[in-house]
């Protein structure tokens, strides 16, 4: 029985983990989880899985909570030191964390210190500190695992080979729902055009992260930790998102994970790694699909794409300037305080106006996180 700490179990990731647990409970228990502020979903959570300990981020919300689960024994903590305490809960085998945006880096990193094994669906993690992140897994020498589907494929495909055989890694794009939207369409996109994805059940942040390419723009820069920041990586788009990713080997020899668009596939690899384990799920129906497209990725309709892999190239501090950029930028399109294009036109500020600095500690990257939301907020409001 795997003991899983659980970091933002109400996100949609959350929610998927817990439906793959409770499809396996004889596989899994569920010790520790947090969430951000949705007490109702949490409290519901918590009658069901009954962990031992439960970490509310939003501390205002803690007296809800205590009255919803009051006749539940469980210890109740909160804020950031309430997740950093289930991250690093000393009785859990593995910590999954599907936290979303920055809040999800300080418990990341606290889980690897105390050796624990990660399974990862927060982006941003590596993106604002990978190197950081890096150092304490090697220290302790635990295991990063990807959850996002394309990392989780290259994952797969790594198994039993050698990462120095890597040629590329061939990272796909679905695309978004703009993909076929011409430069001037793209002047008059709305909130809503943007919140519908074709393939994917999203989050509205990372919808709109889908839809304008960041989203492969941060993975960009994860699949570089993850697998090796002199591994060339190159974005291909495939609507279908059915290959969700591959590896090109030194021999010219390509290979590929197919599925069907379901993260509870790729969230049940990390839990079972290195094993598998059945899923009660539809198989791909090959034959249905028809045709699997691939295109260039175009840059000049989807910027945040190229600012993203500038980024990583840049390095130091400039990826989590990259990123708080795009969520204060996100946030105010979603506000409809700017337009779809101004996105991308603030984030290029932002960094042109930062002065990237190494990565020696963590309070380097809240530096730069800080400076870089202000900086960001700023031209949202000169410019509106
Ligand atoms: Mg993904």
């Amino acid at each position: 029985m795997k003991k899983i700490s659980l970091l933002g179990s109400t996100g949609s990731i959350g929610a998927n983990v817990l439906d793959v647990i409770e499809r396996n409970p004889e596989k899994f228990q569920i010790l520790g989880m947090s969430a951000g502020n949705n007490v109702d979903l949490f409290a519901k959570q918590i009658r069901k899985f009954k962990p031992r300990v439960v970490a509310l981020f939003d501390t205002k919300k803690i007296p809800t909570l205590k009255e919803r689960i009051a006749d539940l024994d469980i210890e109740i903590l909160s804020g950031e030191e309430g997740s950093v305490a289930v991250a690093t809960l000393p009785e859990a085998d593995m910590v999954v964390s599907g936290v979303m945006g920055s809040a999800g880096l300080l418990p990341a990193i606290h889980a690897l210190k105390s050796g624990k094994n990660l399974a990862l669906a927060n982006k941003e993690t590596l993106v604002i500190a990978g190197e950081l992140v890096l150092r304490e897994a090697q220290k302790t020498n635990s295991q990063i695992i990807p959850i996002d589907s394309e990392h989780s494929a290259i994952f797969q495909v790594l198994n039993g080979e050698k990462k120095e055989r890597i040629k590329k890694i061939i990272l796909t794009a679905s695309g978004g729902p703009f993909r076929t939207f011409s430069f001037d369409q793209m002047e008059t996109v709305t909130v809503k055009d943007a919140l519908n994805h074709p393939n994917w059940d999203m989050g509205a942040k990372i919808t709109i992260d889908s839809s304008t390419m960041m989203n492969k723009g941060l993975e960009y820069i994860e699949a570089k930790w993850l697998f090796g920041v002199n591994t060339p990586v190159e974005v291909i788009v495939h609507a279908q998102s059915i290959i969700h990713s591959m590896i090109e080997f030194v021999d010219t020899s390509i290979m590929a994970q197919l599925g069907i668009p379901d993260m509870r596939v790729p969230i049940a690899y990390a839990l079972s790694y290195p094993d598998r384990f059945e899923c009660d799920l539809p198989s791909l129906d090959l034959a249905t699909m028809g045709n699997l497209t691939f295109e260039p990725p175009d840059f000049e309709r989807f910027p945040c794409l190229r600012l993203a892999i500038d980024a990583m190239e840049i390095g130091k501090t400039m990826p989590a300037v990259l990123n708080a950029a795009n969520e204060i930028a996100v946030q105010a399109f979603l506000e409809e305080l700017i337009s779809y294009k101004d996105i991308a036109e603030l984030i290029h500020m932002v960094m042109q106006n930062h002065n990237p600095s190494p990565l020696k500690e963590l309070q380097d990257v809240l530096i730069a996180d800080r400076w870089a939301r202000e900086e960001t907020t700023k031209l949202v409001t000169v410019t509106h």
